[in-house]
C-alpha cells in the first residue's frame, strides 16, 4: 500500500532507509525541523540546516520516488535561547518560498518553561502573518500531558489561528481526545521505546474513528524504526479492518492536512 510519512527526521537516516521506505510503499514524507543531537551556535547553524532541509533531503529522496516535504523552526530544545530563537525566526521567511515547505514546525515544548512558551508563542506569530500551517511537537512522558494542555491554551487563545491547519503531534491515550475535541488535528508516533506501539495506535483509531488523524514513525537520532507506518498497517490487517480505513489514515488524511499549505503539490504515483 502506498503511504505518507508525515513526520520523520530523514537528515538523520542514511540514503539505505530511503531505499527500505521505497520500498515498503512510502510515497512522500514530511520532514519538521528539530534537534540536531547537539545545541547550534549561531543562526548560520540554522541556515545551513534549511538548506540541508529544503535542497539536499528532497534530492536524496527523489532519488527513491520520493516526494519529500518540510517544516522549519528553532526547536523547544534550543529555544531556552531567546535571542537566538528570535534571530532564527527573523530567518525562517528566506525559505518559506522554497517549493517543499510546508509551514511551520516542529514548534512546542520540551520542559514546558517560561522560555518555551515565550518562543512558541512568537513562532504562532509568524506562521499567522505569513500564512503557515503548523505542526506541534508535545513533550514526552510524565510531561506531556500538562504540556499539550498548555500548548492547547495557547493555541486556544488566539482567535486569528486556524485549527484545521495545526496538527498537534505525539499524541497519546490521554491526550488524543481532547486534541481532537478542540478541532485539531493528531499524530500519533510510533516508537520502540517510549511514545506509542503499532497495537496503542491501532486501538486509538479504533476509538476515534481515524477522523483528523495521523501516524508516523518521527525516524530520529533515538531509538526509533523508521518503517514503523507499514507495522501499523500491518497491525490493522491483522485486525480485519477494512483497506478503505487504513488508507484513510497512512495516506488520504495526510493528503488532506498538507493541501492546506499552498506548496503542496502531491503527484500520485498512478498519475505519472
Ligand atoms: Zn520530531
Amino acid at each position: 500500500m502506498d503511504y505518507i510519512d508525515p513526520h520523520i527526521h530523514m537528515v538523520s537516516r542514511t540514503t539505505d532507509d530511503y531505499a527500505t521506505l521505497a520500498r515498503m510503499g512510502c510515497v512522500a514524507m514530511s520532514e519538521p525541523a528539530f534537534w540536531a543531537g547537539y545545541d547550534r551556535g549561531s543562526v548560520d547553524g540554522f541556515r545551513d540546516y534549511f538548506r540541508q532541509l529544503t535542497e539536499t533531503e528532497p534530492k536524496r529522496a527523489a532519488a527513491y520516488g520520493i516526494q519529500h516535504f518540510t517544516w522549519l523552526c528553532i526547536n523547544a530544545k534550543e529555544a531556552e535561547n531567546v535571542s537566538l530563537s528570535r534571530d532564527v525566526i527573523a530567518m525562517i521567511p528566506e525559505f518559506l518560498d522554497a517549493p517543499n515547505v510546508l509551514g511551520i514546525g516542529e514548534i512546542g515544548l520540551n520542559k514546558n518553561t517560561r522560555n518555551e512558551s515565550i518562543v512558541f508563542l512568537e513562532h504562532l506569530e509568524l506562521a499567522i502573518k505569513h500564512n503557515q500551517s503548523i505542526l506541534i511537537h508535545t513533550p514526552h512522558l510524565e510531561d506531556k500531558f500538562q504540556g499539550t494542555r498548555m500548548i492547547l491554551d495557547m493555541l486556544s487563545d488566539d482567535q486569528r489561528l486556524d485549527r484545521t491547519r495545526v496538527l498537534v503531534d505525539h499524541v497519546e491515550e490521554h491526550t488524543i481526545a481532547e486534541v481532537l475535541d478542540r478541532g485539531f488535528w493528531a499524530g500519533m508516533t510510533l516508537y520502540p521505546v517510549t511514545k506509542c506501539t503499532p497495537e496503542r495506535a491501532a486501538d486509538m483509531i479504533e476509538m476515534t474513528g481515524g477522523e483528523r488523524l495521523l501516524v508516523n514513525s518521527a525516524g530520529d537520532w533515538g531509538p526509533s524504526k523508521p518503517t514503523a507506518v507499514p507495522d501499523l498497517i500491518f497491525e490493522l490487517r491483522r485486525r480485519g479492518h477494512r483497506e478503505s480505513l487504513i488508507k484513510k489514515v497512512v495516506y488520504d488524511n495526510p493528503i488532506e492536512f498538507f493541501s492546506k499549505s499552498s506548496n503542496f503539490k502531491f503527484k500520485p504515483r498512478d498519475a505519472s
